[in-house]
């Protein structure tokens, strides 16, 4: 058991955090008593903690879009696979890809022209996972590595298009 003294109750020690520093292994103030002072303090200082919230928001967003920005760069494949995992989650979709799969060609198979990771943002020539059967998900057999524009075109065009491009170039 343990006096708090802000509460000023005598508790159990599992009302008290660990805290190493102290000669008890416990925080002074119980649970309870700490998280009624964060509430207080988050109302009191409202603006200051949405700020550093934001703050450590958009730092972990520069990273995160630094790392994939290296990732594109230095693996290209594997970037393709972990955005594909992202979408596939995003829209429940299977997903049973591995590296193995990500074959980048070096041209797009559906408008011939030639693929390479651009600097900066994704261009038309920059590869993309594209799934042949859009009822199905991310699974082997099922995606092709093209470019971009041809993932673009795909969207905003008929399939039957699309499987003339593929009879033509892959011939599928
Ligand atoms: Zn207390």
């Amino acid at each position: 058991m343990k006096h708090c003294p802000s509460c000023k109750k005598i508790k159990e020690i599992n009302e008290f955090h660990k805290n190493k520093t102290r000669y008890d292994g416990l925080q002074t103030h119980c649970k309870n008593c700490l998280s009624e002072r964060r509430k207080k303090y988050n109302i009191e200082n409202k603006d200051l903690v949405l700020s550093k919230r934001k703050i450590y928001r958009q730092n972990r967003k520069d990273k995160d879009s630094l790392l994939n920005h290296n990732l594109r760069r230095r693996n290209p494949a594997k970037y393709l696979l972990k955005y594909a995992m992202r979408r596939s989650k995003e829209s429940g979709l299977e997903f049973s890809l591995s590296l193995k799969d990500i074959q980048i060609p070096d041209r797009c198979p559906i408008l011939n022209i030639p693929l390479f990771v651009s600097k900066g943002r994704p261009s038309d020539n920059s590869p993309s996972i594209d799934r042949i059967d859009n009822t199905r998900g991310y699974i082997p057999g099922n995606i092709i590595v093209c470019s971009w524009k041809a993932n673009s075109v795909k969207n905003d065009t008929d399939i039957i298009l699309l499987e003339e491009y593929l009879d033509k170039y892959l011939n599928i």
